[in-house]
């Protein structure tokens, strides 16, 4: 497995593996890899000759007042992980790489990336859209392969290609969750050992609104109020949002008349955990 700093080395290696008759697969990550990364490395070696995993934590996807200056940066372990994985190349740009001064260009995104996330997290989405539209163009990938674990993401990230016809097919990947429930994030670091113990509220949360659909529930406000309750029984929790949402758009649903997605943000102590599950009536979760 090889690491490449620069556009230019990049381009020679998938060049080299496309003459090679070699499907090229992307995995786009911010790094901190954990066993979800890793799962989304292997679903794309297992379908790609040439797999590239990119590793770039993105300042244009951070709020001011994020933690883009704390977010994890490990990039020894990563390439550790990425090659365990399975991956023939860890791309890992600095920020004048991908963002060479002056910056004119950048990607903004419509509906839905103005509501949950978005709505919380203003442009957050326009520089995912900016930072992927610039990365599908360095690496060049037939499939690229996101996790339902960021579900908003995947949508956007389905728009984006089809909108702007970026020719890879987007692959979307299971959540990979801890015994508990807990979906793995980079961010799980960050909890003290007391906030980890009450962490797995966030997945109970949906549990209960998806069995309420599975059990007849057909008010969302019904089943808004049942994640609320669960999420709010824990001492220290903050609820950004529990919604009810339509698996395609996102739209807030106010009635459940067949399959939806369940989604949700809180926040333990300075924490901010998502997380989301699909659910619909006479399915138990
Ligand atoms: P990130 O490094 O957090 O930007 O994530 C990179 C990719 O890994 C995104 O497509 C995420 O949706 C995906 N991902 C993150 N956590 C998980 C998880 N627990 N299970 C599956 N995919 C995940």
């Amino acid at each position: 497995m090889e690491l490449v700093r620069t556009a230019d080395e990049l381009a020679v290696r998938t060049a080299a593996a496309r003459g090679r008759g070699e499907v090229v697969g992307l995995v786009p990550t911010m790094g901190a890899l954990h066993d979800g990364h890793a799962s989304l490395i292997a679903t794309a070696c297992a379908q790609c000759g040439f797999v590239v995993v990119s590793i770039f934590v993105n300042p244009l996807q951070f709020g001011p007042n994020e933690d883009f200056a704390h977010y994890p940066r490990r990039l020894e372990a990563d390439l550790e992980r990425a090659g365990e994985a399975g991956a023939d190349l860890v791309f890992a740009p600095g920020v004048e790489e991908l963002y060479p001064e002056p910056v004119h260009v950048t990607v903004h995104v419509g509906e839905p990336a103005d509501i949950l996330e978005g709505a919380l997290r203003p442009g957050h989405f326009d520089g995912v859209a900016t930072v992927l539209t610039r990365l599908f163009n360095l690496v060049g990938p037939a499939r690229a392969y996101f996790g339902e674990k960021d579900y908003q993401q995947l949508v956007i990230v389905r728009d984006l290609v089809r909108e702007l016809r970026l020719p890879a097919e987007i692959v979307n990947c299971p959540t990979l969750r801890e015994a508990d429930g807990l979906a793995r994030s980079s961010r799980n670091a960050y909890l003290a050992p007391t906030e980890r113990a009450v962490a797995p509220v966030l997945h109970r949360a949906l549990v209960a609104g998806a069995s309420a659909i599975a059990q007849g529930e057909r008010d969302a406000a019904a089943v808004r109020r049942a994640m609320r309750a669960v999420a709010e029984a824990e001492q220290g929790v903050r609820v950004d949002y529990l919604e009810v949402a339509d698996p395609e758009r996102l739209r807030t649903l106010a009635r459940v008349d067949g399959p939806v997605r369940l989604l949700g943000a809180l926040r333990i102590g300075a924490v901010r955990l998502i997380d989301n599950l699909a659910a619909a009536p006479g399915v138990n979760p």
